[in-house]
């Protein structure tokens, strides 16, 4: 059985109504950005298309806490660490703002000798993401400073 949008009134099915949500993450275009236009265009593609629990954004590095490295390879570093707000489950209509997961445990992955992050690595990120089911971005350039410390 489908549910009713009580917002745009028609029926939606998997707990997501796929056209309100998808103008609600075009209305906040303007107010994020990764400082990289094919990573901005990205992940706007990908949220006018997001379904429920399947939502790529971007987070600001201070919505982590407690990184930690946890391993250091060829192909780049992994972190632990605490992801303050945690991902977007759904919108609350009553409050008028996404409802999100408690804070969550999260790994972060900073690539080494990733210059230009083209279309071709996001894309293979796109085909992991069906596969994780999330992911979410991080501010690697800051990653690489923290490192840096
Ligand atoms: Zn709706």
């Amino acid at each position: 059985m489908p549910d009713v949008c009580p917002e745009c009134h028609e029926e939606y099915y998997d707990y997501w109504c796929k056209p309100c949500n998808s103008t609600r993450f075009k209305s906040d275009f303007d107010k994020w950005t990764s400082g990289n236009v094919t990573i901005d265009k990205f992940i706007q593609d990908t949220q006018r298309n997001a379904d429920y629990y399947k939502v790529i954004e971007w987070i600001p590095y201070d919505k982590f806490q407690d990184i930690k490295q946890m391993a250091k390879g060829g192909y780049g570093t992994i972190y632990y660490a605490k992801w303050v707000d945690g991902y977007i489950c759904d919108w609350n209509i009553r409050y008028q703002q996404w409802e999100r997961s408690v804070q969550v445990e999260v790994v972060l992955k900073k690539f080494d000798g990733i210059v230009d992050i083209n279309e071709d690595f996001l894309n293979e990120m796109a085909i992991h993401m069906l596969e994780l089911y999330q992911l979410h971005f991080l501010e690697l350039q800051k990653i690489q400073k923290l490192m840096n410390i």
